[in-house]
């Protein structure tokens, strides 16, 4: 077999001249210049402008997701060509909408040497609803698109971004992501899909199975099954549209901020918080931060905060800032130890003060000692007026959370906190569990997590996201990945051993894990957790729902040319 030249990476299986002749079928579909046969350019630059397919973050050296090439269709007609050239190769393909899964792989496959299917071309808007707070989009349209587009028609609509807006309003959708706004749960918006299958057959789900109707992004629910689920971080088909419900603009607005003084309290606040969300009276989630994320967001008003947060100053753990040290500078600026962040959103000033005077009385009630809440910005328009996002002068110390939905790139400055403001090429990985609302395991485990970071000397940023009835807790630690990935990963996996020794999951993982964290999904048992490495093909007989996803995975994509090992799922046999 012909091996391909300077270092490029060809799909399993393939040889130089199949490869090519392949890429020439496709190149015949989307024009050559939208077919990379290698992965160094082609893709939307990254935080750093980087143009290469791939995880621009890995951790260590031992796990390659190095891509073939990529291919960048325009329209679903093409999409179906290229899905039909796969089939009869058996050439493996892995759908982005926009690649900017950072910390999660990025653009980067399970399996090294898939071609990329990179859909950032396909970025219409198909419509947006004023009246009916909705918006139809394609892959490629982004959270800076889909804000700028209703602020060009001047529509009273708040859509929800996550703390980066380059992302795919799409792409973050079926991942599970999330932004800050009532309606930051991307999955629970979604309302209405167009999948095309490993077949190339395309199917809209919902609604939109009925011929015409103008229900498709109304009522999510269709009749009989509803299989909009089967594509949530999945590999059973390429999703080509996707509508999703958007905040009407508020008449009034407050960013609010709930503070602790020890670390021992988050518990109590967890619970607080998470019983007003239940009550609707707090509507979006609350961002819960340690004092080392506090300090990353004040840097803008706290000057003499930067060489301490950026270089070596908080650091007296070795290379990190130890618990101690983020006590006492939480101390030493009159913060709390955890800080959390929530928004309320009313249709008039009276409903935002009686939802004030509710919080007040429910944090009082609550008793946790030293708390203390306070509004650290209010806008409320004229009568019969909304707010426009756009238009909020909000304090440049509260705009990195983005409550208001104005998409932004502050959030990557994160990147420079491991080697001063001029550090470039960081990289960070993001471990995200699930915990009840009842704080308990949670105050544990982060207890656990926090002290094993420092044991491997890295700073770790909590990022506590609040719902009403579950957290999604972020550890996220920044690294140099050039001399800190072997290190990280080590960290990754001690977290990760301690979740599956405590039955706890991450709600999405890095393409590393994607089948360790699936072999935890393995009710009603029988198979050992995380027992088989490259698993998921090979399971014990009583991995219910595996079998289930397996079984589909064979019916939807029989040739197995979509995402293989994507979420633990693979075709049977494997091919890999
Ligand atoms: C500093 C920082 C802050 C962040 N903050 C947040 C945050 O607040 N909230 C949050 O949710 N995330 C956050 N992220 C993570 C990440 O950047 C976003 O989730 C981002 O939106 C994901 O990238 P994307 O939208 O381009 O998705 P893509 O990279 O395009 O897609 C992600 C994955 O989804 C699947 N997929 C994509 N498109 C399709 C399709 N059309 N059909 C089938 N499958 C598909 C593929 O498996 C793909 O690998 C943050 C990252 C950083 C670095």
């Amino acid at each position: 077999m012909a091996a391909p030249p300077n270092g490029r990476v060809l799909p399993p299986s393939f040889d130089i001249n199949t490869f090519d002749k392949v890429m020439d079928a496709m190149a015949t579909i989307v024009g050559s210049d939208n077919v990379s046969r290698d992965s160094f350019h082609g893709n939307l630059g990254g935080p750093g402008g980087e143009l290469f397919y791939g995880d621009i973050w890995p951790m260590g050296d031992t796990t390659d997701h190095t891509p073939s090439g990529a291919i960048r269709p325009k329209s679903v007609d093409e999409v179906q060509e290229i899905v039909k050239v796969a089939n009869r190769y058996k050439l493996p393909l892995w759908t982005v909408s926009r690649g900017k899964n950072l910390g999660y792989g990025a653009s980067g496959a399970v399996v090294r040497g898939s071609v990329i299917l990179d859909l950032h071309r396909m970025n219409k808007i198909i419509e947006v609803s004023e009246e009916h707070a909705y918006a139809i989009v394609e892959p490629g349209v982004s959270f800076f698109d889909l804000y700028n587009y209703i602020q060009a028609k001047g529509y009273r609509l708040w859509p929800s971004c996550p703390a980066l807006g380059w992302g795919s309003v799409l792409g973050n959708t079926l991942e599970r992501g999330f932004g800050y706004t009532p309606n930051g749960e991307h999955a629970e918006q979604q309302c209405g899909m167009e999948v095309m299958l490993g077949t190339g057959e395309v199917v809209r789900t919902g609604m939109g199975a009925l011929p015409g109707s103008p229900m498709w992004p109304l009522f999510k629910g269709g009749y009989g099954p509803s299989i909009d689920g089967l594509f949530y971080q999945s590999n059973l088909g390429i999703v080509t549209k996707l509508g999703i419900h958007l905040t009407p603009a508020p008449a009034s607005f407050a960013l609010c901020e709930l503070s602790v003084p020890s670390q021992d309290q988050l518990i109590s606040m967890v619970r607080t918080l998470a019983h007003l969300e239940r009550e609707n009276v707090i509507q979006n989630h609350t961002s819960i931060s340690n004092p080392f994320r506090r300090a990353l967001a004040d840097l803008t008003t706290c000057p003499d905060l930067v060489p301490r947060v950026l270089g070596p100053g908080l650091q007296s753990g070795g290379g990190c800032a130890t618990n101690a040290d983020m006590t006492a500078l939480a101390k030493e600026r009159g913060w709390g130890y955890w800080t959390g962040d929530f928004a309320l959103y009313a249709a008039s000033p009276a409903i935002l003060d009686a939802n004030w005077a509710l919080v007040h009385e429910r944090i009082a009630a609550a008793g946790i000692s030293g708390a203390c809440v306070k509004i650290t910005f209010r806008a409320d328009a004229a009568p019969n007026e909304r707010l426009n996002a756009s238009k909020l002068a909000v304090p440049s110390e509260y705009t990195a959370i983005p409550q208001y939905g104005v998409p932004g790139t502050q959030n990557a400055s994160l990147m420079e906190t491991r080697g001063g403001p001029n550090a470039k090429g960081n990289g960070h990985i993001c471990f995200s569990p699930l915990f009840s609302t009842d704080g308990i395991e949670m105050q544990a485990w982060w207890d656990r997590a926090q002290q094993m970071a420092e044991d491997a000397r890295f700073d770790v940023f909590a990022d506590f996201h609040v719902y009403g009835r579950y957290v999604l807790a972020i550890a996220l630690v920044v690294y140099r990945p050039h001399d800190e990935g072997e290190r990280v990963k080590g960290l990754f996996e001690r977290w990760l051993e301690d979740a599956e020794k405590h039955g706890v999951s991450e709600y999405r993982t890095h393409l590393d894990y994607m089948d360790r964290v699936r072999g935890q999904f393995n009710w009603p048992g029988g198979s050992g957790v995380g027992a088989e490495a490259g698993g998921g093909q090979e399971r014990g007989k009583q991995d219910a729902l595996g079998q289930v996803l397996r079984r589909l995975k064979g019916v939807l994509d029989p040739e197995g040319i979509l995402g293989q090992g994507k979420s633990g799922i693979w075709t049977v046999p494997a091919r890999t």
